[in-house]
């Protein structure tokens, strides 16, 4: 397997033949949700561009000392570009200084590269101010920016990079690499691949943060238990969920992964589930419930996700979710 990836071979195949045929691009666009592998592949791509004993062209070889340090995203001629801790975007002064750097004569690399996670972070003016660069990189410096997706970026950003757009590994190729390659048990693998939605990355989060997990089956035990409580109890439970809004986003989120699941059940939808481990009741409510219903509760979780980031008001948004929720044996 090349490049030692747990899926998007097409991608890495892809970057390879540029690298082949000598016709690597000034700008990349890897898009897709934050855990599937978008700046592992970045890092990949980048150890190719600089390895000092490529095994074969377009190859690494993953222990000369540029390896190594681009592995770890600390080669001297990489530049990394993010939203800075504590602040909300990523600014004009972060481009203007990645423009002077990559302008120097490469410190040991054939060419200076630069990653910039999360672009759709960028302030407005900074996205602005790295079109020249995108569309003539100084040297041969390649640009490679992640994000959720195209749209979420300017057009003019996205119009002057090659965009590779990475999907969900499926389950099953996840569940065999987490065992074979990170030695997960089969049954957490399989049950991570499902949870993790094929996000590679964040499968693997979620196993070295078995909190995390904690806090899922809590929200879904929760959610199973509003579903048959007066709306009284709803109200209350959506006052205290509206006081952290990151909580409540988080806690929406999950939701809507399990009605997702009913949806899929519903209708008998061959898609994989998310909550593999709530098998059992999601077959159970699924029984229960009609299709109006799912979609009704799925349309208001949707609205409250789209509302809480800018919304004044997370109580209001909770408890409109908890109206759309139907009452199952009260
Ligand atoms: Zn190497």
């Amino acid at each position: 397997m090349s490049w030692n990836l747990i899926g998007h071979q097409w991608a890495a195949e892809l970057l390879q033949g540029h690298i082949r045929q000598g016709a690597v691009r000034h700008a990349y666009l890897l898009t897709g949700p934050r855990g599937i592998g978008r700046r592992t592949l970045a890092l990949r791509f980048a150890q190719a561009l600089v390895c000092e004993n490529p095994p074969a062209a377009g190859e690494f070889c993953g222990v000369c000392r540029s390896c190594r340090q681009m592995a770890a995203a600390q080669h001297p001629d990489l530049h990394l570009v993010q939203r800075a801790e504590g602040s909300q975007v990523i600014k004009i002064d972060q481009i203007r200084q990645l423009e002077r750097g990559l302008s120097l004569t490469p410190v040991v690399a054939p060419r200076r590269i630069a990653l910039l996670l999360d672009f759709e972070e960028a302030h407005p003016a900074a996205a602005n101010a790295l079109l020249k660069t995108l569309e003539e990189p100084p040297g041969q410096a390649v640009l490679l920016l992640t994000a959720e997706s195209a749209e979420a970026l300017l057009p003019t950003v996205a119009s002057r990079c090659e965009v590779l757009r990475l999907r969900p590994v499926p389950p099953q190729q996840l569940s065999a690499a987490l065992q074979s390659r990170h030695g997960l048990p089969p049954q957490e693998a399989e049950t991570l691949a499902h949870i993790a939605g094929g996000r590679p990355g964040y499968a693997l989060h979620l196993h070295q943060h078995p909190e995390l997990l904690q806090s899922r089956r809590q929200a879904l035990d929760d959610l199973l238990d509003l579903l048959s409580a007066d709306l009284i109890r709803r109200f209350d439970y959506a006052a205290q969920a509206a006081k952290d809004r990151q909580h409540l986003i988080h806690l929406l989120t999950l939701w809507l992964s399990f009605w997702r699941d009913l949806l899929v059940l519903t209708h008998q939808a061959q898609v994989p589930l998310t909550n593999v481990d709530y098998h059992a009741q999601l077959d159970a409510l699924a029984a229960l419930l009609s299709p109006q219903q799912v979609q009704e509760a799925l349309r208001a979780l949707t609205r409250a996700l789209e509302d809480l980031p800018r919304f004044v008001n997370p109580r209001l948004v909770a408890e409109n979710v908890m109206l759309a929720f139907p009452a199952v044996g009260a």
